[in-house]
């Protein structure tokens, strides 16, 4: 039997029409600008997200990692959350390979920076300081429960980066998911960033690959830069064609992703041994504690395992659940079934 996988929504597999796009796709050498798929879903990713121009880049990781060496100097800082996947996820890279200096600033439970500490962050001029020159900010907010940032709350950024020269830089691996939730335009939730990296990876099912937008003397530097760390693909058109039927065809379908977070929130809150706040929980990931007597994280998830379930343990008895496209919603059920049958023992 095929395991429930609930451990990252980047599990999921192509589906059967990426499978025929990508085998049918037209394709040329991409380092040469030649590839008219890629070119395509290039144009199609800048538009959705109402940047001049877009980059197509192997993952996530990179194009956070060319977005920030892009915008930064050797020596400058940036302003980045402690809980941010940049800071705690990418080996990081922005200090190995770029020499850029992270200032890290805690976020608040629902993702965001304080706006009073960022202001109080950005350096003055000082002969010993290093220049403050870009902030991160992250949406959905992967380790704070998933959450959405508002267009509101990314306004109030802007304009303080506005007012002391700073640039943004939007890590948006689940924007889709955001506006999705938030029921907004994607534009409503980029306007404000000067570059914005989203994933095609995750949620949207394509099998590998993300994208980088910004205007277009931006993505010049970003190319360069995607080269130098080895990421410039050639017939990669094969890729990008699932990234065309990801963008053309999945995003909407996210929100049963949402609807299906919510059901087992549901049905986890009321199970004994489960800590969960359910109104943490706003797209497609959850987070739990488990609080039980004589069951520890590890036999927890043995279990689970035994079963044919698969979640994945972030800190001693914390847990992550991230709903995608190949959980039902009967398999919500059976999940949240189980978990009580295992803690009842
Ligand atoms: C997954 C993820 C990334 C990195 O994407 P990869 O393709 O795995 O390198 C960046 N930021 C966030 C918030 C993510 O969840």
């Amino acid at each position: 039997m095929k395991p429930i996988d609930l451990r990252s929504d980047t599990l999921t597999q192509p589906t059967p029409a990426m499978r025929e796009a990508m085998a049918n796709a037209e394709v040329g050498d991409d380092v040469f600008e030649e590839d008219p798929t890629l070119k395509k879903l290039e144009t199609l990713a800048a538009k959705k997200i109402g940047k001049e121009s877009a980059l197509f880049v192997p993952s996530g990781t990179m194009g956070n990692l060319i977005s920030v060496l892009s915008h930064c100097q050797r020596g400058d800082e940036v302003l980045l959350g402690d809980r941010s996947h940049i800071f705690v996820h990418e080996v990081g890279g922005m200090a190995a390979l770029g020499g850029v200096h992270p200032r890290i600033l805690r976020n608040n439970e629902d993702g965001t920076l304080p706006l009073p500490l960022i202001e109080q962050s950005i350096r003055q001029t000082d002969i010993h300081y290093p220049l403050t020159r870009l902030i991160c900010l992250e949406n959905t907010h992967n380790f704070c429960h998933g959450t959405p940032l508002s267009p509101e709350y990314m306004d109030s950024v802007a304009v303080l980066a506005a007012k002391y020269g700073l640039k943004i830089h939007l890590d948006g691996a689940r924007l889709f998911n955001a506006a999705v939730a938030l029921d907004v335009e994607v534009e409503t939730l980029t306007r404000q960033a000067d570059s914005v990296m989203f994933c095609l990876s995750k949620g949207l099912s394509a099998p590998v690959g993300s994208l980088v937008s910004g205007n277009r003397d931006f993505i010049q530097r970003a190319r360069k830069m995607r080269k130098m760390v080895g990421g410039g693909m050639r017939q990669a058109g094969h890729l990008a064609a699932a990234g065309l039927v990801a963008l053309e065809n999945l995003v909407e379908r996210l929100k049963d992703d949402h609807q299906n977070a919510r059901l087992l929130a549901e049905q986890l809150t009321v199970i004994k041994g489960i800590e969960l706040d359910q109104t943490q929980v706003k797209t497609n990931i959850i987070f739990f504690k488990l609080n039980h007597p004589e069951i520890d994280g590890d036999t927890f998830l043995s279990r689970l395992e035994a079963k044919s379930i698969k979640i994945l343990m972030t800190d001693p008895g914390v847990f992550r659940a991230v709903l995608h496209r190949e959980v039902s919603r009967e398999q919500v059920e059976t999940v949240a079934q189980t978990i009580k049958t295992i803690l009842a023992q």
